[in-house]
């Protein structure tokens, strides 16, 4: 500490200075207790292609730690038969496969999930005075998402400490994500040469909305939304002989939350057609929603193509509004059906609300006490997805953007924790 007074001391500067120290000293003190144990030079180790690896001596490596760095000496082993080396302490401390350590690997995952990768380098610096540059915060950060992505296809128990509502929201929704060029080469997408410039992910939310707020509205009730997330295919064809990526995460989802055992399950979506063949074959039990704004914004769009910008135009669109508000579902069909005999957009208009007529009873979802707005859906796709992915100047591969997008939904969804146990366990259990 030296012999300043204290009121002439900078705090800061000794608070960070004994941090470093303090850190460098534990480390050369686990690293040392590490490196004298040489208990894991056994003349011989089984290796995973079943053959016998022989010892070859010891072999040490540096890796980065929440300490700061340690340089670690292990028995490595050969397999002649496979031609495959490994150090099995690596498995033992969590190492494997990685040169960041565990802890570290859990600060890197939490930091990556928030922000850029640069950013993620400078804050771990700056937080928590380690050193790992941004390529190395990427690679470790999509790795550690690749087994979070592991851990959700593997995890169908039911969600530990949320108890079953009367009634169970899940809902479905896409949005684009900015992707390189080369993962996006001959798609066709919306850019004015036909091109695409992004891919969809899609996103599942469940949550529950108990509450009900002064006018007695159904109000999301907090820490009861789940999210998982992925750019995969939703469309399951009659020959396919197993439903889509897309169609078995929402079904885990499902199984995760216990959708199919509330009492009253709701599926909620724009009018996207994929939505309701997916949730139809997998919720035949589900009430069925479209989100009431979406299709109070097609009639908004019609009634602007048949009336340009007349104020008889938005009149047009209230009136609509309101039978649909109302549960005049067949009126509005009927004014619809006029208007398509002799107008293209009309005649979409028709088919659209006549297809989801029974999705739009918002008169009797209300009564039943039913959420009618994917507002907490919009919301999940911005947060889960758009506030990291869809930052400017960002380009992902489907694989970066996957993995990044587990990461997120799990620490959202409140289940970090549950991962680092199952990984501590799946680890050990290997
Ligand atoms: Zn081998």
């Amino acid at each position: 500490m030296g012999p300043a007074a204290a009121d002439a001391l900078d705090l800061e500067a000794l608070e960070t200075a004994l941090r470093r120290q303090v850190k460098e000293l534990a480390a050369r003190t686990v690293e040392a207790h590490l490196n004298q144990d040489h208990s894991d030079a056994t003349p011989s180790h089984s290796c995973s292609c079943g053959g016998t690896a022989r010892y070859a001596g010891r072999r040490t490596k540096r890796f980065a730690t929440a300490l700061g760095p340690m340089r670690l000496g292990r028995a490595y082993f050969h397999c002649g038969e496979c031609g495959h080396g490994f150090c099995p302490r690596d498995r033992a401390l969590g190492l494997e496969g990685s040169s960041l350590s565990p802890a570290l690997m859990r600060m890197v995952g939490a930091v990556a999930s928030l922000v850029s990768f640069q950013e993620s380098s400078q804050l771990l610096e700056e937080l928590a005075g380690v050193d790992v540059g941004a390529k190395q915060v990427q690679r470790s950060a999509q790795a550690l998402g690749e087994e979070v992505a592991d851990y959700e296809r593997q995890t169908r128990e039911p969600d530990d400490g949320l108890s079953l509502p009367a009634t169970l929201y899940l809902g479905l929704d896409g949005t684009g994500v900015p992707m390189r060029p080369t993962e996006v080469a001959g798609r066709a997408g919306k850019q004015p040469d036909g091109s695409s410039r992004t891919r969809e992910a899609k996103l599942c939310t469940v949550w529950s909305a108990e509450r009900r707020d002064a006018q007695g509205r159904p109000q999301r009730d907090p820490g009861s939304v789940t999210y998982t997330a992925a750019i995969e295919s939703a469309a399951t064809r009659d020959t396919d002989p197993q439903l889509s990526e897309f169609a078995q995460r929402v079904e885990r989802e499902a199984q995760r939350r216990r959708f199919g055992q509330a009492p009253r399950q709701v599926v909620l979506g724009d009018g996207a057609k994929w939505i309701w063949g997916l949730t139809g074959e997998l919720f035949p039990e589900a009430v069925q929603i479209v989100d009431r704004f979406h299709a109070k914004e097609r009639l908004h769009r019609l009634s602007k193509s048949l009336y340009a910008d007349r104020p008889s135009a938005r009149e047009w669109a209230e009136q609509r509004c309101g039978e649909l508000d109302s549960g005049r579902i067949e009126t509005l069909l009927s004014v619809l059906a006029a208007e398509a005999a002799h107008h293209e957009e009309g005649k979409a208009a028709w088919t659209y609300f006549h297809e989801n007529r029974h999705r739009m009873r918002y008169a009797r979802f209300e009564a039943q006490g039913l959420c009618t707005s994917i507002g907490v859906v919009e919301a999940g796709c911005k947060n889960a997805i758009g506030a990291r992915l869809k930052r400017s100047g960002m380009h992902w591969s489907v694989r970066g953007a996957n993995s990044i997008m587990a990461l997120r939904c799990v620490r959202l969804s409140g289940r970090f924790e549950d991962f680092w146990e199952w990984r501590a366990n799946s680890k050990a259990a290997a």
